[in-house]
């Protein structure tokens, strides 16, 4: 089982080493012919919108096909790509959710921060590292939250779609991406 982390741009490296100290063989993505080598992909914070650049046309047309095949994890930046429909500022999406997502969302002076949420990974308070997050709004009935910051939906499953707002590849804890391979062993059920 090949794990692959998009490595265009962001922080792809610590979900490299995560996803290794779990024991999964990972392939920084570089290239989007990568993807055929891969069974399930992250998709790394950053900022969304050098992805959209750096992937130009067909780089979004070929990954838009592995979502809809494959298990994927999108973190921050990565859910803005998953997301049915992006706000402020609007930019195309993948459509892998039934989601909006609102950019930036918590504005300027809470540029970033560490929270305690709860969540459906255990009874276990989960920390999450918000960085220039965006948050999701309206989410479609096929959206499970498996994850709460406050009231906010921060960690959400659509299928074989996982996304968070935050980074969980920057705790300790690894829970959030135990479960993302669990998903992918169990084939995106
Ligand atoms: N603010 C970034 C964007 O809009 C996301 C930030 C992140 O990935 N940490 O794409």
């Amino acid at each position: 089982m090949k794990i692959g982390v998009l490595a265009l741009q962001g922080d792809f490296d610590a979900h490299r080493r995560r996803l290794q100290e779990l024991g999964s063989e990972v392939v920084l993505v570089k290239k989007p012919e990568q993807l055929d080598e891969v069974d399930a992909l992250v998709i790394p914070g950053g900022e969304s919108t050098t992805f959209l650049k750096l992937l130009g046309e067909a780089g979004f047309q070929k990954l838009q096909d592995f979502v809809r095949a494959k298990p994927v994890f999108g973190t921050c930046a990565g859910a803005i790509l998953l997301a049915h429909r992006v706000n402020n500022p609007p930019q195309p999406g993948l459509g892998a959710l039934d989601v909006s997502i609102k950019r930036n969302a918590y504005g300027r002076q809470v540029d970033s921060s560490i929270r305690l949420g709860t969540s459906k990974l255990g009874p276990e308070p989960l920390e999450m590292v918000f960085i220039r997050a965006p948050k999701f709004e309206n989410l479609g009935p096929n959206v499970e939250v498996l994850a709460r910051e406050g009231n906010d939906p921060v960690l959400i499953r659509q299928g074989s779609v996982l996304a968070a707002t935050f980074h969980p590849e920057l705790s300790d804890d690894k829970r959030v991406h135990q479960y993302f391979l669990e998903m992918v062993r169990n084939g995106g059920r």
